[in-house]
């Protein structure tokens, strides 16, 4: 097993703070005790838990009883989306975008055969939203809106509030999914239009197998895991303690660090970036440049495989990914970069690089050496070098040849 590698695939998953590892294992070890039970020792374990769940909602600017544990982002949003459709029956349209993550997308593609009307609103070509589309998709049959904060694969971040005031005024419920945005974002669900909003644990340097909902006090909710008392009723199971722990002493990290680890990240971000398209031709950067997470590039080299740009890069040590974990091995471009009507030159030859806390000047240096090579040798390679037409055609024959 090799762990020396550079790792620039942070929104993918983090690696897990040395001091959330420290905070947590006692209660792996020693205070094992349900926090339900009512003796001295699983009530002192009650009372950690309190003080992980009041440092979550700090982070967000939440009371820490519109706190809800879950396993993991993608439980948070199916949990949100049932709840929001179990609270009104007599609704049955949802809102969302095309570009969000298979948490969402998947479970609004199931609504849709159990008699639900989704729509999936589009992007434009840098990935955003349009307001007018929004607000013509809102009626009174609207039960939810789901929308990300940010997204995973290019770190475009959407205008939630702007979004939640057309909403607002539909009387819909509305999630954000907003696992890439908590502690690269300043947040404050105190003065926001988001009812329910997703986290997830191991996203922001906390372990993996635990995340959040933050559902706004007042927010019509039904459990969508049922059983005993834990969480007020709104998700049974007893609770994941040293991972809900570890989750607050993270979310804390994250909030102390998120001013001055953002603009180091941010700077060495955009070093890479610009000279990555100073040094190579023919690329671009994929997504709204203006609005974007300020760990995240996601740049298309045309007339290559994203697949095997990765390749390369892992045989020098370097981590990085082409968009999204759950389309690679196949053929099939990204979901979000085809949403955002990409051509197909740069469609299948887009690489993320994403930053964090720890990415370091020497890592970013050492990409930015080996990969105006890595993409040079993979275009000799190509036929279709600077021939849009001839590669468009050998795409459509490599396609239907699967
Ligand atoms: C990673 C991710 C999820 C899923 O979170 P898990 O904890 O891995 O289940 C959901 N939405 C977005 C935007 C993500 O990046």
């Amino acid at each position: 097993m090799q762990n020396n590698c550079i790792y620039l695939d942070n929104n993918a998953t983090t690696k897990v703070d040395p001091e959330v590892i420290e905070v947590m294992l006692p209660y792996l070890t020693d205070y094992y005790g349900n926090p339900s039970s009512m003796h001295t020792f699983g009530g002192q374990v009650g009372k950690a838990v309190r003080t992980a769940r009041e440092q979550l909602a700090a982070i967000l600017g939440a009371d820490e009883s519109e706190i809800v544990y879950t396993s993991c982002g993608t439980e948070g949003d199916n949990a949100a989306i049932r709840a929001a459709l179990l609270a009104q029956p007599e609704k049955r349209h949802i809102v969302t975008t095309q570009v969000e993550h298979p948490a969402v997308l998947n479970v609004c593609k199931q609504l849709e055969t159990q008699g639900y009307s989704v729509t999936y609103l589009s992007v434009n070509h840098q990935g955003q939203l349009d307001l007018d589309e929004l607000e013509a998709s809102l009626t009174g049959n609207t039960a939810l809106v789901t929308i990300m904060y940010a997204n995973n694969e290019t770190g475009t971040i959407f205008p939630i509030e702007q979004i939640g005031l057309r909403v607002k005024e539909s009387g819909a419920i509305f999630h954000v999914d907003a696992v890439q945005a908590v502690g690269k974002i300043p947040l404050n669900m105190k003065t926001s239009t988001v009812d329910m909003l997703t986290l997830s644990g191991h996203k922001l340097h906390g372990p993996k197998g635990i995340g959040a909902l933050y559902i706004r006090r007042g927010v019509r909710f039904r459990p969508f895991i049922l059983g005993g008392h834990q969480e007020r009723g709104r998700r049974a199971g007893t609770e994941n303690v040293p991972a809900i722990i570890a989750l607050g002493k993270a979310a804390e990290l994250e909030l102390l660090h998120l001013e001055e680890a953002t603009a180091r990240e941010r700077k060495l971000r955009d070093r890479l970036e610009q000279t990555l398209l100073a040094t190579i031709p023919n690329c671009v950067v994929n997504g709204d440049v203006t609005q974007r997470l300020p760990n995240t590039t996601n740049i298309g080299f045309k007339y290559i495989e994203g697949e095997a740009i990765l390749l390369l890069l892992n045989k020098y040590g370097i981590c990085a990914s082409s968009g999204s974990a759950c389309t690679s091995g196949s053929l099939e471009p990204s979901h979000v970069l085809r949403a955002m009507g990409l051509p197909y030159t740069t469609l299948h030859g887009s690489i993320r690089f994403s930053l964090c806390r720890y990415t370091t000047e020497a890592e970013i240096d050492r990409v930015i050496e080996v990969m105006p090579s890595i993409v040079e040798r993979l275009r000799a390679l190509s036929p279709f070098k600077n021939d849009d037409a001839g590669w468009l055609q050998g795409q459509e024959q490599a396609l239907a040849h699967r």
